[in-house]
């Protein structure tokens, strides 16, 4: 099969079942308005990759399947596809202004293709022949995979052997013909609506946390599988507004994410990649973060810039602002980080290496990922502030748009809230702002992609002290010879 339209994906959903449960109750994908706006998201992913202004950065030749994949799909086999999917990144940002929700489970596909190549070569297993087959299933019918890394952890002083065994997913049993798995993913991205669930060790295992070492995947709602989903005041304003056409991103919402909990279920083997290999956990996390933090944290994060940009010039023009220097002194501060934070992830994709040599897979460059990240969750806060400061208090004091419908109400905020432009034009602006400023995005910036402290740690670690040390002794004049560590 060529590539799904959006139509197409939607048609396909029908088939599975996932039992998801939203607040109280239990949902159906296709009906729920807040399940809907992931639903909705994917579509338009898919129909970019078949729209002729998209499709170079949307899709990509595969070999394996020879026909062409959608890139979420697709294992980067070269410098030029990691920039196209840092390019994709930013471009899905831009016009879902939420997640693509397809970077975990697209990263997780690469960064597989790299380790089980090397877990053959060095242990004589078939985890990349059996990997190969599911990624040609993959390809060849354009699923959406969303990936499963981050485990539940319970007591993080604690290792997983150390606590309740199911903190962190893991094999209960094994059979002849595949294993059972038990525990809970969380904060995952739309997976909820997706095909197929890669799942992925969360961090590097040790000796004697064997069954703890494990990638596999899994059919969306398979037998033993629940989802529940995060609840936030745009749900309820969802479920319970007659008009959503003012809730900041009525299309495709917020980002949308669920616990995953698995009770026994049922893997067969041709589906499991990892299954014990602890030494092969930490290579494998490394080449997982060293994507997504390219993707996820620098690229996607200057789409998001691009509309949090858009929308403050937009309201510095409602109110008459525009002109003044503070002003635009703010937004150029803005498209300083967006650019900034691009930057990072283009030279991520750049400096990329094929890892291991002779995989044919391509890794960006831990360094440039990590700084990626990092400066664009700090200059993300910056930003929030700054198109806050332009919006005025209004951006959280708003009163609904709704109101122009009561006739006792609508001529106060026709009159009492326009500015250089009419009332309407500038609520709606601010609603999209709030969006940014007073809903999800901040935590969910820093968070996503792995908690700050991983990347600084990695920062710290790759950064060659030793020799910039050597430099500035040199120029110093202060002889390496001659100096003791006695001084
Ligand atoms: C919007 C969003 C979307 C996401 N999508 C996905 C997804 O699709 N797939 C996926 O797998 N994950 C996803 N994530 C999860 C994300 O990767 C995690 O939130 C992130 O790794 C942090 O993990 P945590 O939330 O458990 O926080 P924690 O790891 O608990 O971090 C909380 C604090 O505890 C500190 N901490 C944690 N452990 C220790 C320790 N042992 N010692 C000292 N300090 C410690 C951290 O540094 C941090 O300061 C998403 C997150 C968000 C917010």
């Amino acid at each position: 099969m060529a590539l799904k339209s959006g139509n197409e994906y939607i048609e396909s959903l029908k088939n599975l079942d996932p039992k998801i449960y939203l607040g109280d109750k239990k949902v159906r994908l296709l009906e729920n308005p807040t399940t809907m706006t992931v639903v909705k998201a994917n579509a338009k992913v898919y129909d970019m990759a078949l729209d002729p202004k998209y499709e170079e950065v949307m899709s990509a030749y595969s070999p394996l399947v020879e026909e062409k994949v959608g890139r979420s799909n697709y294992i980067y086999s070269s410098r030029d596809d990691l920039l196209k999917r840092a390019q994709m990144a930013v471009l899905t940002s831009q016009v879902l202004g939420t997640c693509n929700y397809r970077c975990p489970g697209a990263d997780a596909l690469t960064a597989l293709a790299s380790t089980t190549y090397e877990m053959d070569n060095k242990l004589g297993t078939e985890y990349n022949k059996r990997f190969n087959n599911f990624l040609k299933h993959v390809q060849k019918n354009d699923l959406a995979c969303s990936g499963a890394l981050t485990d539940v952890k319970g007591d993080r002083s604690k290792r997983p052997t150390q606590q309740d065994p199911d903190m962190y997913v893991r094999v209960v049993d094994k059979n002849e013909k595949g294993i059972i798995v038990r525990g809970c993913k969380i904060n995952q991205s739309g997976a909820i609506a997706s095909h197929e669930t890669i799942v992925f060790p969360t961090t590097s295992f040790r000796e004697g946390e064997e069954d703890y070492a494990l990638s596999f995947a899994v059919e969306n709602g398979s037998m033993g599988m629940t989802y529940i989903s995060q609840y936030t005041p745009f749900t309820a304003e969802r479920a319970l507004a007659s008009d959503i056409r003012e809730l900041g991103n009525p299309e495709y919402g917020v980002r949308e994410t669920s616990m995953v909990v698995f009770e026994d279920v049922f893997i067969p083997w041709e589906r499991v990649f990892m299954c014990g290999e602890v030494k092969f956990t930490r290579k494998a996390v490394e080449r997982f973060t060293r994507s997504h933090r390219m993707n996820c944290g620098g690229a996607c994060k200057s789409g998001f810039a691009d509309l949090m940009i858009g929308a403050a010039q937009s309201i510095a023009e409602y109110l008459g602002i525009e002109n003044a220097s503070h002003v635009r002194d703010k937004i150029t501060e803005m498209i300083r980080i967006r650019e900034t934070s691009y930057a990072c992830a283009i030279a991520a994709a750049v400096s990329g290496e094929e890892e291991p040599k002779g995989s044919g897979v391509y890794i960006p460059n831990e360094m440039y990922g990590n700084v990626a990240k990092v400066n664009s969750i700090y200059g993300f806060w910056d930003l929030m502030e700054m198109v806050g400061d332009i919006a005025g208090g209004l951006s959280v004091t708003a009163p609904s748009e709704r109101g122009f419908k009561n006739p006792e109400i609508s001529s106060y905020l026709e009159k009492y809230l326009k500015a250089a432009a009419p009332a309407d034009k500038r609520l709606r602006i601010t609603k999209f702002i709030q969006n940014w400023i007073a809903g999800l995005h901040g935590a969910g910036t820093w968070h996503g992609a792995g908690p700050l402290q991983t990347q600084k740690m990695a920062i710290y670690r790759d950064f060659d002290l030793e020799n910039a040390k050597k430099m500035a002794k040199e120029l110093a004049g202060i002889s390496e010879k001659e100096e003791s560590r006695a001084w």
